[in-house]
């Protein structure tokens, strides 16, 4: 097993934990727990720490604020639940379910040069998901950001200007950051990534083919 060096932050934790996150980043962060020992366990401690906040808030609330509290108490019961299944081999159980099978199931999209994408449908608009897969030593398109964009390595590793990324490792990028992430010789590098808001590309071939592509 190798070792996870790019995490979650407590604050993306805590957002998914209390359900405040747009379904595409959700994703991402539910595949990333399902590999992560250490995120499992400090999401673990924030679900137990949501509990408890409601339960003291009990003895105050009318009828229909009780129910719908109820409901999420039911929701985070299955949320602790959670516990790591196993995949494919390459995706993890939460990415099987929402693909619908594993990596030979993936119905992928050529982006050129080798590499190929397909975008996962989503139950909102908040943010988008996709898988990727970028060839040995290929880049991805060079681009900036307008919001967040969290990137899953599955299989294989890339490297940007910042750091390395391999196999459970999340980058976070944001608006400050522009980067050109290339996968590393040798093996093909599958990622999930979810962006919120359209990147903007910064040379023109692919600033011309982003609404095709939905990069
Ligand atoms: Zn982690
Ligand atoms: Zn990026």
């Amino acid at each position: 097993m190798t070792t996870i060096r790019h995490h979650l932050s407590d604050e993306m934790l805590l957002a998914y934990s209390a359900g405040d996150l747009p379904e595409a980043f959700n994703l991402v962060i539910a595949t990333h727990v399902s590999m992560c020992d250490e995120c499992r366990a400090r999401l673990g401690a924030f679900d137990a720490l949501g509990g408890a906040v409601i339960e003291e808030d009990f003895s105050a609330m009318s009828d229909g604020s009780l129910e719908a509290c109820l409901m999420r108490i039911d929701g985070m019961a299955q949320a602790t639940a959670r516990a790591p299944r196993r995949g494919d081999g390459v995706f993890p159980a939460p990415l099987v379910d929402y693909v619908g099978g594993g990596l030979e199931s993936v119905r992928w999209r050529p982006l050129g040069l080798g590499a190929k994408q397909a975008i996962l449908k989503m139950g909102d608009t908040g943010a988008s998901v996709r898988l990727l897969s970028i060839p040995g030593g290929a880049a991805m398109p060079d681009h900036g950001h307008s919001g967040l964009e969290m990137t899953l390595v599955l299989k294989g590793a890339f490297r940007d200007e910042k750091d390395r990324f391999g196999p459970g490792d999340i980058e976070i990028a944001d608006d400050s950051l522009e980067h050109t992430p290339v996968a590393e010789d040798g093996e093909t590098c599958i990622c999930l990534a979810a962006t919120q808001g359209p990147l903007r590309f910064n040379s023109l071939i692919p600033r011309l083919a982003q609404p095709f592509f939905r990069i």
